[in-house]
């Protein structure tokens, strides 16, 4: 995304992603940098892809729902988190279990988790900055 698009997003919306993979758009998805030729995905930007060294890269909409493959609790801070990785139909997703129980028994592998995104706070003009994360799926 331009500098220029997220200064237009922050006007009309004024909400910022967090990360520059998440997009804010009515139903918020995250978007990956697809690799042309080997498809290989990458969620920061690369200048060339590090399994074929192939540099055309096309920007992918990641699936909004997934897997937990491997957890961990963290214990940093006054209240543990959970922290993953979800498997989005082929993609893995490092994120931030959210409204689950830090807990080893809360969290299975194979889970089914969704995203969903939250608020970090504003800025001094008002500026929302939004996370996302991953919820147990109600299904
Ligand atoms: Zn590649």
């Amino acid at each position: 995304m331009s500098e220029e698009q997220k200064s237009e997003q922050e006007k009309s919306t004024g909400k910022v992603p967090f990360v520059d993979y998440l997009v804010l758009d009515k139903t918020p998805y995250l978007q990956a940098h697809e690799c042309e030729s080997c498809g290989s995905r990458y969620f920061d930007r690369r200048n060339a892809c590090a399994k074929c060294f192939e540099d055309t890269f096309r920007q992918v909409p990641i699936s909004r729902e997934g897997e937990v493959t491997s957890f961990s609790i963290v214990q940093m801070g006054p209240i543990p988190y959970v922290s993953a990785v979800v498997d989005c139909e082929g993609t893995s997703v490092k994120c931030t279990l959210m409204n689950v129980e830090a807990t080893p028994e809360s969290v299975n592998l194979g889970m089914k988790v969704k995203l969903m995104t939250y608020s970090m706070g504003e800025d001094s003009e008002g500026t929302e900055a939004i996370a996302f994360g991953f919820e147990p799926s109600e299904t």
